[in-house]
């Protein structure tokens, strides 16, 4: 599913945020990358999602390889493989829940009632069935996350990246969401997720420690 072969990243300044990361993860897998603050998880992130390229080294994602595609191929790979869930849930105040996870139809070109009804579908599928019309702010910030995450999952990615996707919330919303992601990873689907808790990461498959840019070691659960 995704091949990091070598891959650093300098950004402008010098700043050497990965440094020859080799890392392959295979379709179905649930993978924590952690890490302490500063060491390139987030900027790992960036590249597997396809949302920056290395400075050098190969970048993989679902048999694409990232340097031969044009902005525009990125794009579409983006938008039709790959769901991102962040820290700051990023959701549109006054849209409903449901329009809120629609929005992750836009670019797919599917007209507005099938977007809702899929929509509907992803929002049950998180738990969150009894919700459809609630506004951002009329939900906790566990129910919140669970609206990106279908948002995030609505076009049936192959690979889910989140960011601290239980950065901002309480142990037992966290707990909430991380079971909403193994569900998901259930069903097939890719599930990569970067944290700086360690007790969280240790409830996952396959863990990726990262300290300055680079992998210093890995860890798969017996
Ligand atoms: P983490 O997610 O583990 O906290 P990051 O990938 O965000 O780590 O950052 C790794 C290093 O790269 C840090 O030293 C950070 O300051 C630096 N960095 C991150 N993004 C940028 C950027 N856009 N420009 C310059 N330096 C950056």
């Amino acid at each position: 599913m995704i091949e990091l072969a070598g891959v650093t990243k300098v950004y402008p300044g010098g700043v050497r945020a990965l440094d020859g990361v080799t890392l392959s993860i295979g379709a179905g897998e649930l993978v924590a990358v952690t890490g302490p603050s500063g060491s390139g998880k987030s900027t790992m992130l960036h590249m597997l999602g396809t949302l920056d390229r290395p400075t050098s080294g190969r970048v993989a994602v679902d048999g694409h390889d990232v340097s031969r595609l044009s902005d525009r191929q990125l794009s579409a790979l983006r938008a039709f493989r790959i769901g991102f869930v962040f820290q700051q849930f990023h959701l549109a105040a006054g849209a409903s829940a449901r329009d809120n996870v629609a929005d992750g139809l836009l670019y797919a070109g599917v007209p507005i009632r099938e977007r809702r009804r899929r929509a509907e579908a992803a929002l049950h599928r998180v738990g969150l069935g009894h919700r459809l019309r609630h506004q951002p702010h009329e939900l906790s910030g566990g129910e919140r996350q669970r609206v990106a995450i279908a948002r995030a999952v609505i076009a049936e990615p192959a690979l889910l990246l989140a960011d601290e996707p239980t950065g901002n919330l309480d142990t037992a919303s966290g707990a909430g969401v991380m079971a909403v992601l193994r569900e998901l990873h259930a069903t097939r689907t890719t599930v990569v997720v970067i944290t700086h808790d360690r007790d969280l990461a240790a409830q996952l498959d396959r863990q990726v420690r990262m300290r300055d840019g680079r992998i210093e070691s890995e860890a798969v659960a017996c």
